[in-house]
């Protein structure tokens, strides 16, 4: 079975969240099950991969030019799609994006001729189940939806200029949405099979409060809608091994967790306080601003807060202004910071995430594997990977509220290092969903 994997990030060479995490390591679990995977990325600026050649595509009525590049990491094939639109050190948040990755998956259209299933993630992804229903490319194709919030939306006006296609596809392809070109939708729509990333999820979009305007879309396709749990790599995230430790450690000795706190601690002049980590995109999605308004209340249950993270200015902002107004109790590193991150997850006592909705979260499973108990909002994959008491904490209540008991529940519990050591005891791996993937892929491709 001959298996491509299409997306906009993959670590280590391109990743903004979870989405990057999952295609960088989903493809090594199933290689070690026997199923070798192709990635597609766009060749951002700075991957250094090698020049194969050339490709060409048809848009609009023009011929379209793009490089091919290779490269193998951890055993995985990568192909790297280059469009001169993409030579740029971020993958997002560009004017053109839209644009940007239909262009991407017409190019990768053009390589897909020879694999049994496409396997697409998110919506820069999300048209090329269509493609494939209009003879682009021939094999089955499933979509990973790993946040139904970025739906790829675009004004209908100018449609072929836009994406290239013939106008009967904007209604009869699936692309219409409430008057807009809407990606996500083509999707879900035409795919094989539709996944997302936690059983819980796969539930509450099919509900008016977490369809995000497609709950309609997704309850009538309920048949081909399932959630599989996200992994990560426990090799990478290990506290055992860890390249960015300086004291590693293990369920059998937590020293190395505590010598790794109190440098954490000292070089950020904090007060030895229970510390609780957060380490996240600043977007309304993570109730960062939850933290905000909990924070006089944090402050007199008596936790320090250790935070790292960056995105909507206003909320960098009030984190500076918060962090500079309690010297010794927070600390405020804006920025993404792979190392950084590391040391948070392995050196501070809790772990903070009260997100809005939660598709997945990598970040709680990370922080369980360190030994630092997620105190996070009972939401989505948080619910399925988080017990309450027993591996962490979760709290309802969507306001700061909600987050001062669920850090007042953490400070009452008798024996913090149990939960921490429970938390750590917890099979993250991708060994359990790479299986449910395989099953699902094979299932496909023999009923093609
Ligand atoms: P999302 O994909 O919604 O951002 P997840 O919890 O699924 O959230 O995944 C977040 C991933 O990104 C984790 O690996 C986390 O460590 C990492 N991450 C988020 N923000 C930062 C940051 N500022 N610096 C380093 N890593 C970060």
């Amino acid at each position: 079975m001959r298996v491509a994997f299409v997306a906009s990030e993959a670590f280590p060479f391109a990743k903004v969240g979870g989405l990057g995490d999952v295609v960088g390591s989903l493809p090594q679990a199933l290689r070690k099950k026997g199923l070798e995977t192709t990635i597609f990325i766009p060749w951002y600026w700075g991957i250094n991969g090698y020049y194969v050649g050339e490709g060409h595509f048809n848009f609009a009525g023009g011929r379209e030019q793009f490089g091919i590049g290779h490269l193998e990491h951890g055993g995985v094939r990568y192909v790297l799609v280059g469009l001169p639109d993409f030579a740029r050190d971020k993958p997002y948040g560009y004017e053109d994006d839209f644009r940007r990755f239909v262009r991407f998956q017409m190019a990768v259209a053009e390589l897909l001729r020879d694999f049994d299933l496409v396997h697409c993630h998110d919506w820069q992804a999300a048209l090329l189940p269509l493609l494939r229903n209009l003879g682009w490319f021939p094999g089955r194709t499933v979509y990973t939806i790993h946040n139904l919030a970025y739906q790829g939306i675009w004004g209908s006006q100018d449609f072929y200029a836009w994406t290239g296609l013939p106008g009967e596809t904007y209604y009869g392809g699936g692309l219409e949405h409430r008057g807009a070109i809407n990606l996500m939708k083509c999707g879900i729509v035409n795919a094989d099979a539709v996944t997302t990333v936690s059983p819980r999820y796969a539930w509450e979009i099919t509900t008016p409060e977490g369809g995000e305007g497609l709950d309609g879309v997704l309850r009538a396709l309920r048949w081909k809608l399932r959630g599989i749990l996200n992994g990560i790599d426990t090799e990478y995230w290990n506290p055992a091994t860890d390249r960015y430790l300086k004291h590693r450690y293990s369920v059998e000795d937590l020293s190395g967790k505590y010598q790794t706190r109190a440098e954490l601690l000292a070089e950020f002049s904090l007060e030895d306080r229970p510390t609780l980590g957060v380490v996240s995109r600043f977007a309304h999605q993570k109730g960062i601003d939850l933290i905000l308004g909990a924070v006089p209340g944090l402050m007199e249950l008596g936790v320090n807060l250790f935070v790292l993270g960056s995105g909507d200015p206003n909320l960098e902002r009030s984190f500076a202004w918060v962090a500079d107004r309690h010297p010794g109790r927070i600390t405020y590193v804006q920025g993404y910071n792979e190392p950084l991150a590391h040391r948070i997850y392995a050196g501070c006592d809790g772990f903070l995430m009260p997100s809005r909705f939660e598709p997945c979260g990598l970040a709680q499973m990370i922080a369980m594997r360190y030994g630092t108990p997620p105190i996070a909002r009972a939401v989505g994959g948080l619910i399925d990977t988080v017990r309450h008491w027993e591996t962490g904490f979760l709290f309802e209540s969507m306001d700061a509220g909600g987050v001062w008991w669920g850090v007042s529940e953490f400070l009452k519990h008798p024996d913090r290092k149990q939960v921490a050591l429970n938390g750590m005891r917890q099979d993250f791996s991708w060994e359990k969903p790479a299986t449910e993937y395989l099953e699902l892929y094979r299932g496909l491709v023999a009923h093609g």
